[in-house]
């Protein structure tokens, strides 16, 4: 077990006596407040603190982080508080252990989203300080060391967590030593079956590869020192998480991982690197695909190094990397390595550093989402390590994740560029945005001004930041379409029952319907938002009563009636094809038309078309002018939900709406309202607005609602 004197021993060269006194209070202060408390191992509960601080004092952190090591768990385990913390230790300590804190457990969520919650809580303070997520990485390898204490679903779910966010972020901070060992203790946790697949395969083949390894090390190190290149060789076999991560990428076999075996060549200078390089590609072939110049072009975690596999002449091969001293401490540390240099302003150095920008970036993308679990599937997928590089035309590298696509190369330059993306050019041949880009591909994307994002781009979008900045749009669109429908139903309504509401009614008129309805609304808009969306439904028995209170106008003109005859005589030309995007095409909301029924279009006045089903009552036998109908077909490439309206009625006995319910999403249909009355103990009806896909999608929903015992009839409205 670690003591603090081990700890303050390797702080004391670097710390001044004052620095020693904190951490000797922050000791004595954690240790009261855990006094009696046992861990899970049987340990005392302070031992897991000294654990975790040892980690942070081996990673060269501050006095302020080992202190707040020390303290970690004080607020989330004991009964001290955070004004006591900070009384004691001062802001900076208090925030940090804020920061690594979960979330109490008196909230009113369920285990699941509170680990979720408490994860987010954790990364967003993490931007604010870095610190905290090295404390919370140290926290995690000691448990995950002790994770045996623990019982089974627990382990995994650490573990798996461990593997999902917190490696990767150790990672994209480019701290590969810390990001291994996290790796490599979730794992056996994680994946125990396969853990031990990997390891009976490589156990037998350790004692063949140390020799080779060793003749192969003894090689090259002649070599270098024939060629008076300074060179410090060590060799390694593969880590068990590195072969699962290699087979489930490229889906091959064990015997099919040929580079089991890898050697590191650290040297003095970065021209040294190439000589290196070039030395052992002279003397035994190497593979060309495999060769990776990560000086010339770092990832984005700033890893630098050259990778290259050789084949032997007893054709055995070796993963070779070649870097020099700072990039080796760089791989190894990454972002912890600023707190080194104690001279140095480190707030100003890292609001400089690539990573935690990215990182930061990353965080706020996602900040506003409020469901904590998306926030963190959408960072897990951001988190992904393995990388393509691919070219603008001009040569700009674009790293992006494995499997994006042309389209998320289109956002990741620009979000117009993405927004306005028709297809692409990929290494000079047309290519769908679909495609999947590969390392080394030069991309073009082809834009047009009025191409429209559709929500199929979802599909297509790997990156979350394409897939954030397509929902916002697609958002964006659907409510300025939704105000657009609801101001023509509003208007509908109004001149059906020939009455006009006076603007300084309105006021008045929002907060009775606000009222009735729930909706917060502001103006005129928001209700014409709410109409569109269908959310608020005119037909609603309680809301007809507000139309009592207008004043009656006698019916003058009917809106429709002023004909454009622009407009009229371009539909003569023929049949129309509908686009669902257009923005002076609508559908009506008296009938919901559906993809593949028959249907017309209506010219209203000046305001674009209005598609009604042939069935509709008002083309029927409603006040419409003739003149300004004309024959539509349905656009085949459409793609979409409709609304549709249904009028069901039966024996009304609980739980008819919920057999109603099931059938419905049985069926993949999408209920957007429902609506019970009742008349009689026996009678009652159900009105509901469903989404589906087309006119044979809905066919199917109602001849299955048909099958319902308890329901007499089903009707479209
Ligand atoms: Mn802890």
């Amino acid at each position: 077990m670690i003591r603090i004197d081990d700890i303050l021993d390797k702080a004391s060269g670097s710390f001044s006596e004052s620095e020693i006194n904190l951490l000797k209070k922050a000791y004595v202060f954690a240790a009261q407040a855990h006094q009696g408390q046992v861990r899970r191992s049987g340990e005392p509960y302070l031992s897991h603190s000294l654990e975790v601080a040892n980690m942070l004092a081996d990673m060269g952190m501050d006095k302020t982080t080992i202190a707040a090591g020390l303290l970690h768990d004080v607020l989330e385990d004991t009964r001290v508080t955070a004004p006591e913390l900070q009384k004691a230790f001062g802001k900076e300590v208090a925030h940090l252990v804020e920061g690594v804190t979960k979330l109490s457990r008196v909230q009113e969520s369920s285990p699941e989203t509170r680990q979720a919650e408490s994860v987010r809580k954790i990364i967003i303070a993490m931007t604010d300080d870095l610190r905290v997520i090295f404390i919370k990485l140290a926290d995690r390898i000691h448990n995950l060391q002790t994770l045996k204490s623990l019982p089974q679903s627990k382990q995994k779910k650490i573990a798996k967590e461990t593997l999902d966010i917190y490696a990767p972020i150790a990672n994209r901070l480019g701290m590969g030593r810390i990001k291994a060992e996290l790796e490599d203790l979730a794992f056996q946790y994680v994946d125990s079956d396969y853990y031990e697949k990997i390891e009976s395969f490589v156990q037998p083949k350790r004692k063949e590869s140390d020799v080779d390894l060793k003749k192969i090390k003894r090689a090259i190190a002649r070599e270098m020192k024939d060629n008076n290149i300074p060179a410090e060789i060590s060799f390694r076999i593969k880590r068990p998480y590195s072969i699962y991560k290699k087979l489930q990428r490229q889906k091959i076999e064990f015997t099919q991982v040929y580079d089991l075996m890898a050697l590191r060549l650290i040297t003095d200078s970065v021209k040294n690197c190439y000589a290196a390089l070039g030395m052992i590609h002279q003397k035994w072939p190497h593979l060309p695909h495999r060769f990776r110049d990560f000086i010339a072009m770092p990832k984005p975690n700033l890893y630098q190094a050259l990778h290259t596999t050789i084949i032997t002449e007893q054709k055995k091969m070796f993963e070779i990397q070649i870097r020099t001293r700072d990039m080796h401490d760089l791989a190894e540390n990454g972002i912890a390595a600023h707190w080194k240099y104690k001279e140095a302003d480190q707030q100003a150095i890292l609001k400089e550093d690539q990573r935690i920008i990215w990182l930061r970036e990353l965080v706020d993308l996602y900040k506003e989402q409020k469901n904590p679990r998306e926030f963190l599937q959408s960072l897990k997928t951001d988190l992904i390590p393995e990388e393509i590089y691919v070219f603008t035309p001009k040569g700009q590298v674009i790293t992006l994740p494995l499997g994006a696509s042309a389209l998320d190369f289109a956002y990741c330059i620009h979000t117009e560029i993405g927004l306005h993306a028709s297809g692409a050019k990929i290494n000079n041949r047309h290519a769908s945005l679909k495609t999947i880009l590969k390392t080394g591909d030069i991309v073009e994307i082809l834009t047009t001004a009025d191409i429209h994002t559709e929500r199929t781009w979802l599909n297509i979008a790997f990156t979350s930041r394409a897939r954030h900045h397509i929902t916002r749009w697609l958002n964006q669109q659907r409510k300025s379409r939704d105000v657009t429908i609801g101001k023509q139903i509003w208007k509908e309504a109004l001149s059906s029952r020939g009455q006009a509401i006076p603007r300084q009614k309105i006021p008045a008129l929002l907060s009775k319907i606000s009222r009735l309805t729930n909706a917060p609304l502001q103006g005129m808009d928001d209700l014409f938002g709410f109409l569109g969306s269908g959310k608020i439904d005119l037909t609603n028995k309680r809301l007809d009563k507000i139309f009592s209170s207008g004043e009656s106008v006698s019916r003058g003109k009917p809106l429709l009636e002023k004909v454009v005859s622009s407009v009229a005589q371009k539909s003569k030309s023929g049949q129309i094809k509908l686009a669902s995007e257009k923005g002076n095409m609508k559908l009506g909301k008296c009938c919901s038309p559906i993809k593949g029924e028959p249907i017309v279009g209506y010219m209203t006045g000046g305001k674009g078309i209005t598609i009604h089903a042939q069935r509709c009552r008002y083309i029927r036998n409603g006040p419409l002018d003739r003149h300004r109908l004309f024959d539509m077909t349905w656009d085949q490439s459409l793609k979409g939900h409709f609304r549709g309206k249904l009028l069901m009625r039966g024996k009304n006995y609980p739980g008819l709406l919920a057999k109603v319910t099931a059938v419905i999403a049985e069926l993949g249909g999408n209920i957007i309202k429902a609506n019970v009355e009742t008349f009689t103990d026996q009678e009652g009806q159900i009105r509901l607005i469903l989404e589906i896909k087309n006119i044979g999608h809905l066919q199917s929903i109602i001849s299955r609602l048909l099958q319902i015992k308890e329901i007499t009839s089903v009707e479209r409205l």
